[in-house]
């Protein structure tokens, strides 16, 4: 079994059934980047990966990925310009076709936050303008690195405060829209703040999607630990924020991130180039193979692709190839580290968890079993990163496919249960229906008291298929 989840993001490379055939079984949750496409593209995608999932009998999550106020470059006559280096553009908000000398932008508030100095880099940072005058509606910039800018490219303007409204008009409807086919995350883009998340927190139904924060810019790094106690689980969005923060900084904010994750006990993805070389090449590049093995040792629950899966033109052989790393790599004993937090004093629930993963090693346990309502028991044992597989039991699937994110857990569902000795019970004949042990193995199961939230106080080793 992989223990690392896989998010594969979905777009024209990937959305016709047979490809969401072919990878439904290898994915753990797909991404619909609603920054791409129309209503009618993003509800023919999720009644796709809902109907070949009910044909496999497996149970998939779906993550909303909200747009947020990224700006972008309007329609470039014939699709694109070359913007020469040393030249002058004048960027405005008007609906006619941009050219070499003027860039049409979809956000006009950008025009009135910049200030003479500020840098624009265009087409993930491929081009840097240099803002030189600013007048009411337009700004003049100088091109410092120049190159052909298409259509709907993303401009970033990093260390510019910017005046932006908070969610966008465009996320209020998307998020509707979302809540109406029951997405299971909705990741939040371009988040400055715990502000700005509890913004979107308020517009999620009750009991709605899990919210994912997006960290992609320089006052989401410095407001992290806000932001991940305001967050259900963070994504380290490597594309934007590598042009928001010094590139080469990026390393050590996603490895401080992983690990604040971790002791939070919240999932975290590390998003976007994990294989970008099979956009167009059907093997990776060695750097991406080792990218993708040191976030997995590092302790992210789950990768994600991007371009890989929506434009690329090896969808199913970049999955694939993130299964084989993460299975590799997943047998180096170098990930098994327990979180540098303690469960704190008095805790019942957090210290049962931990004892579990170290009894099962003790006593060579070939799973641990978690009966759970919220998903929090599965969630505290998975925080320990143990060895073995975690399987949940959940009484709801809402819960199974929010656990979907969580590095090591399967789920599975159930009645709800009305006795521990009933739960223990099934926990045997569970392990085996999923194919987790077998008769004669041993299993650590734990369990709270049924119906009672928070009393996670038993602890069991059982041998599958004995009674006693
Ligand atoms: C990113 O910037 O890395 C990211 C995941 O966001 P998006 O794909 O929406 O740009």
């Amino acid at each position: 079994m992989r223990k690392t989840k896989i998010v594969v993001t979905i777009g024209p490379a990937s959305s016709e059934a047979e490809t969401v055939r072919a990878l439904v079984g290898l994915v753990d949750v797909f991404r619909i980047n609603f920054s791409h496409g129309d209503r009618g593209s993003h509800l023919a995608e999720i009644r796709t990966i809902r109907a070949e999932a009910r044909a496999l009998g497996k149970s998939v999550a779906i993550l909303q990925d909200l747009p947020g106020p990224k700006i972008r470059v309007g329609k470039m006559a014939g699709g694109s310009a070359a913007l020469a280096q040393g030249s002058t553009v004048v960027l405005d908000a008007s609906d006619a076709e941009g050219d070499s000398r003027r860039i049409p932008v979809n956000y006009p508030l950008l025009l009135g936050s910049v200030e003479r100095g500020d840098m624009l880099h265009l087409a993930d940072g491929v081009i840097r303008l240099r803002v030189e005058a600013v007048s009411p509606g337009s700004v003049a910039c100088s091109v410092l690195a120049g190159g052909v800018l298409s259509s709907g490219k993303g401009i970033n303007a990093p260390g510019v405060e910017l005046k932006i409204e908070y969610p966008t008009k465009n996320d209020v409807s998307h998020l509707q829209f979302g809540a109406r086919q029951k997405v299971d995350f909705v990741a939040a883009s371009f988040i400055r703040s715990a502000a700005d998340l509890r913004s979107i927190r308020r517009l999620l139904p009750v009991d709605g999607p899990m919210l994912i924060a997006k960290i992609e810019k320089r006052e989401a790094v410095k407001a992290f630990d806000s932001i991940l106690a305001e967050a259900d689980g963070i994504m380290v969005a490597r594309g934007d924020l590598g042009i928001e923060v010094p590139i080469e900084t990026v390393p050590e904010i996603q490895k401080k991130i992983i690990t604040k994750c971790n002791d939070a006990a919240k999932p975290v993805i590390v998003a976007t180039q994990m294989l970008v070389s099979m956009v167009s090449s059907p093997i990776p590049s060695r750097a991406e193979v080792t990218d993708v093995a040191t976030a997995i040792i590092e302790g992210t629950d789950a990768v994600m692709l991007s371009d890989e899966t929506t434009v690329g033109k090896y969808p199913v052989e970049a999955v694939k190839m993130l299964d084989r790393i993460a299975r590799a790599t997943e047998r180096s004993p170098h990930i098994y580290e327990i979180p540098t937090i303690a469960p704190a004093a008095h805790e019942t629930g957090p210290a049962i968890a931990r004892a579990a993963c170290r009894l099962a090693d003790y006593v060579g346990a070939k799973a641990i079993v978690a009966p759970t309502q919220t998903g929090s028991t599965a969630r505290r044992v998975s925080m320990n990163r143990p060895r073995q597989p975690i399987l949940a039991i959940c009484s709801s699937t809402q819960v199974a496919r929010r656990l979907s994110l969580y590095r090591g857990v399967v789920s599975t569902v159930t009645r709800q249960a009305k006795t521990v000795d009933w739960l223990f019970g099934r926990a045997d004949v569970a392990v085996e229906e999923v194919g987790l042990a077998r008769k004669g193995d041993l299993i650590v199961v734990i369990s709270g008291t049924p119906g009672v939230k928070g009393t996670t106080n038993h602890i069991k080793v059982s041998v599958v298929g004995r009674k006693d």
